[in-house]
């Protein structure tokens, strides 16, 4: 699933691959944008902010978002109907695949539609202070739900959620006031993130190893890394929460 570190580590490989140059193909598969054309366009800048990716060219800028199954391919990449844009610059092309968001964005105004983030765990401009001080704005919110919202922290899904809640050995149900020490917890994400960041494997145990790599995300039943007692699971929707019920109280 991508979080802040997928869409980062796109973010690269897309501007190593199409920064400097000039566009000679551009087909967007989305009606609204359908006419739009980037052709001859300069792609100067890539960046990603928080879970959102900005392909800047020209005037233009390509905002996209993955959602749930959303990626980006440099490459031969096949095109088939899943295909919402392909972007070739001579013999490179990029292709957009289920993007959850596709939009053409004035350039001088496409960081609006990511105003409401918060810190950018990955970004330029993170601020730890302000994280924890969003992080515990709400003391009754449970803990899962604050580290999803993209308003307190950007970057933060599913996996890192559930890692991060095992790691402060609090449930995801948990409210945020039962947090010890939210300077840590908040650097924790940050670290988390910018292990992986390089990496399509993610890991944050340390221990790169397959079927090692994670606490406690997609182990249900599984024996906790920690104690042994069976990794427990529930979902509501999009959210899915693992945990240990030993050492997350
Ligand atoms: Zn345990």
């Amino acid at each position: 699933m991508p979080e802040g570190d997928t869409v980062w580590h796109t973010a690269a490989v897309l501007r190593d691959a199409l920064a400097g140059k000039t566009l000679t193909r551009c087909d967007i598969r989305v009606p609204r944008y359908a006419t739009v054309d980037l052709t001859g366009r300069l792609v100067d800048e890539v960046l990603s902010r928080g879970k959102h990716l900005f392909i800047r060219a020209g005037p233009a800028s390509i905002h996209s978002h993955l959602k749930m199954d959303g990626s980006w391919r440099v490459g031969r990449h096949r095109v088939d109907h899943r295909v919402r844009i392909i972007l070739e610059a001579g013999d490179i092309r990029a292709v957009g695949i289920d993007l959850g968001v596709l939009e053409i964005l004035d350039r001088e105004h496409d960081q609006d539609v990511v105003a409401h983030l918060g810190p950018d765990l990955l970004g330029a401009d993170w601020d730890p202070a302000v994280a924890a001080a969003n992080l515990m704005a709400e003391p009754q919110r449970p803990l899962a739900e604050t580290l999803l919202d993209q308003r307190v922290m950007a970057g933060i899904g599913n996996v890192y959620c559930n890692e991060l809640c095992f790691v402060a050995g609090l449930r995801p149900t948990s409210p945020v006031s039962a947090v010890a020490n939210p300077d840590r917890l908040v650097a924790r994400a940050r670290d988390m993130l910018w292990a992986n960041r390089s990496r399509w494997a993610r890991c944050t145990t340390g221990d790169t190893r397959p079927g090692r790599q994670l606490w406690v995300y997609g182990r249900q039943g599984m024996a906790c890394r920690r104690c042994g007692t069976p990794i427990a699971y529930d979902h509501t929707g999009d959210r899915v929460a693992y945990w240990c019920p030993a050492c997350q109280r």
